[in-house]
């Protein structure tokens, strides 16, 4: 990947008047044939720059150019051989050629009415459930994945952007990297504008419909507005404004963005990458708008530690099994410390910025839209159990680390007692970036991230999921849009029962265990991990509604909603991702309750009904002597047998994949 930092140069290099001016005499006073010598090598500069690199490298500095290079090699091999659309891959049996394939590319899943009827493809803004033969031809190569869509975007634009001149000002357009502390962009931002002594502005554009669209909890609306609130007051002490507004269209946002740069005089606009389809193909349109309308975008890596397509098997392939996925991230960040490496907050803005962009510093913060907004209550509430910004952010970092890390192996799948970080909503809206948790829990772990202490360790790992499903997104898109990592799942008979949905989001399913995880949801937006598992394992296999039912309920209620780490938790409870639990582990739920609940005391909290019922009968009332309690308490009777259940998943699964 050092065409960052080669296009880099280049850029800066003819960026700069003096630069153009010095390169322009010394060139008149050679003969014609020297000239003509040096403008074919720079044809050939241009031309090799313009085929290899794509992206700008947003930490170009940070690295020896042997490490970048032997990077880049890594990465485009990890990534799937570029290739026409209409050209079958290489060696793999295919018919995408005929034009049958084509066909069946466009039709929709023979289910689509299906799931469009109960809730789950969203048809005011997607088309019906995509033929899992469409699935294939995103697995084949013959349908661009959306990072292929951006790489060409900026590769087509490289040439053209390398002759846009510096501007009046620079624009970072902050997304869901809400902080100042270590963003690969924001600091290339910085880095820009203080070398060309211009001003900085921050830039975060509130979309309705990409909220509703991308079924973004009010709590979690509401934390990043809080957010925001906090990032302005940082920003504003270095004399940078925030100029924040709404676009009731989500796509008007290119063409805005590029209004706000052209407004201000900035010619360089930053960004770090979003992952998820549409953020990735609005990035590759407004690289092309930009550069159409003199303005430079440039999108960075920073929300992995590891890049996307970074990490390659020996056979050069995308790895979608965890554990050697995770023993490769570790070797990579060992052979790479500098990913590790954090990047400094921006620095004040020149002192005239204030009298320039007066009006910018007073900018309101945006209301939340009517369809995100909280009670007066829930409000108050969230705001005591996660209280905004980045600052918060690395205290509870720190405060963890010390106080709990060492202990998180034993304790973390225990529900009593807080002994996991909750820091989900801080690394879900980037107040806390994952770069900075690794580094800290490694600085803590004595410099070590794959040995010593077993709960720095166990920590760093977990962590590494993060990073984990957000690889598999890039490398499969189609899951980030109702799909199944393995699309041949998506044949599974599903019920599709209302009220036993109902039953399970109101947790009233008459299992404890189950009934105090969906109250705790409720109630803190939040959710422990374990009985993250233990719900979406209930509702798929116990009740065998439609996984995705599921995995919307949990964004539109999660503070913390992040679509990868949530796709990728209801592929593993339902067993229809990357790296499932086999289909015939199905979670016990009185066992998981007796095994990571012993003492009831999580449920007894969450379970008003049932904080009467002692001993061993809290995990299961009805069947354990204490009928009388749950019953007079309105607590229900279970909604469904387990061992019935059970089987009737494990035909319907035998049956789909056979
Ligand atoms: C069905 C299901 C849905 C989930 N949905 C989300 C979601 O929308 N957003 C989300 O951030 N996490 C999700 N997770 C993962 C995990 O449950 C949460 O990240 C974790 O519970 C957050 O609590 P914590 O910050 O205390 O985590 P800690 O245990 O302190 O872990 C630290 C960080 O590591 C990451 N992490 C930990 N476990 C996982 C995991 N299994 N997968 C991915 N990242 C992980 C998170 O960023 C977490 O904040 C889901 C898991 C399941 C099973």
């Amino acid at each position: 990947m050092e065409d960052q930092e080669i296009h880099g140069q280049g850029q800066i290099a003819i960026r700069s008047g003096s630069d153009v001016n010095r390169s322009r005499s010394f060139r008149s006073n050679l003969g014609m044939r020297l000239d003509s010598f040096l403008t074919t090598l720079l044809l050939l500069f241009l031309v090799m720059q313009h085929w290899f690199f794509c992206f700008n490298r947003p930490i170009q500095h940070l690295f020896p150019s042997s490490q970048l290079q032997a990077q880049l090699v890594r990465n485009l091999s990890a990534m799937p051989p570029k290739r026409k659309a209409t050209e079958p891959p290489a060696g793999q049996p295919n018919s995408s050629g005929s034009k049958k394939s084509h066909t069946d590319w466009h039709q929709p899943h023979p289910n689509a009415k299906q799931t469009e009827d109960f809730g789950i493809v969203l048809r005011q803004f997607y088309p019906p459930e995509m033929s899992n033969e469409r699935c294939q031809a995103y697995n084949n190569g013959e349908l661009e994945r959306p990072i292929e869509t951006l790489q060409k975007a900026c590769r087509e634009t490289a040439h053209k952007r390398q002759f846009i001149n510096v501007g009046s000002a620079v624009v970072h357009w902050f997304k869901s990297d809400l902080r100042l502390h270590d963003s690969r962009a924001l600091y290339a931002a910085y880095q820009f504008a203080k070398e060309h002594q211009i001003p900085l502005i921050g830039l975060y554009i509130v979309s309705p419909e990409d909220w509703t669209a991308h079924l973004t909890s009010p709590a979690r609306v509401d934390f990043t507005l809080r957010t925001l609130k906090r990032l302005q007051q940082d920003l504003g002490e270095l004399d940078i404004p925030l100029h924040m507004e709404t676009q009731e269209k989500r796509r008007a946002i290119p063409k805005r963005v590029v209004e706000l740069c052209q407004k201000w005089g900035a010619k360089s606009l930053y960004a770090n990458i979003e992952y998820e389809v549409d953020e990735l193909r609005r990035e590759a349109k407004l690289v092309r708008l930009c550069a159409d309308n003199d303005v430079s975008f440039t999108p960075s890596h920073d929300t992995c530690v590891v890049t996307p397509g970074a990490l390659a098997s020996q056979q050069g392939k995308q790895y979608s099994v965890y554990t050697p996925w995770y023993r490769s991230w570790l070797a990579f960040l060992k052979e790479n410390p500098d990913y590790l490496e954090i990047s400094e907050e921006p620095g004040s803005n020149p002192g005239n910025a204030r009298q320039q962009f007066k009006g910018l510093f007073d900018c309101k913060l945006p209301d939340p839209p009517n369809t995100h907004t909280l009670s007066d209550e829930d409000q108050k509430r969230f705001e005591g159990l996660y209280p905004a910004g980045e600052h918060e952010a690395l205290q509870r970092l720190e405060n963890f680390l010390e106080e709990k890390g060492k202990e998180y192996e034993e304790l973390r799948s225990m529900l009593s007692g807080e002994s996991t970080s909750v820091l989900s909503p801080y690394l879900a809206c980037g107040a806390l970036s994952a770069r900075t948790a690794v580094a800290a829990a490694k600085k803590i772990n004595k410099g070590h991230i794959d040995r010593y202490d077993p709960g720095y360790m166990t920590w760093i790992s977990e962590l590494a999921w993060r990073d984990f499903y957000k690889h598999v997104l890039v490398n499969w898109p189609f899951i980030c849009m109702n799909k199944c990592f393995k699309p041949e799942h998506t044949n599974i008979e599903w019920e599709y029962d209302k009220d036993q949905f109902q039953a399970w989001c109101d947790g009233k399913t008459g299992f404890p265990i189950v009934d105090a995880a969906m109250r705790q949801l409720r109630h803190c937006a939040w959710m422990h991990n374990r009985t993250r598992m233990v719900v979406s394992s209930f509702l798929t296999k116990d009740l065998m509604l439609d996984w995705r039912r599921g995995e919307r309920y949990f964004m539109e209620n999660l503070i913390d909603g992040d679509f990868a780490s949530n796709h990728g938790g209801w592929g593993f409870g339902s067993s229809t991702g990357v790296d499932p639990q086999p289909y015939f582990r199905i979670f016990n739920p009185l066992r998981q309750s007796e095994r990571f609940d012993p003492e009831g005391e999580y449920i007894r909290h969450w379970l008003p009904e049932l904080r009467d019922v002692s001993g061993k009968a809290i995990h299961e009332p009805y069947a354990r002597g204490a009928a009388a309690i749950a019953q007079k308490n309105g607590y229900p009777r279970p909604i469904v047998d387990h061992a019935e259940s059970r089987d009737r998943a494990l035909g319907r699964f035998k049956k789909a994949i056979q």
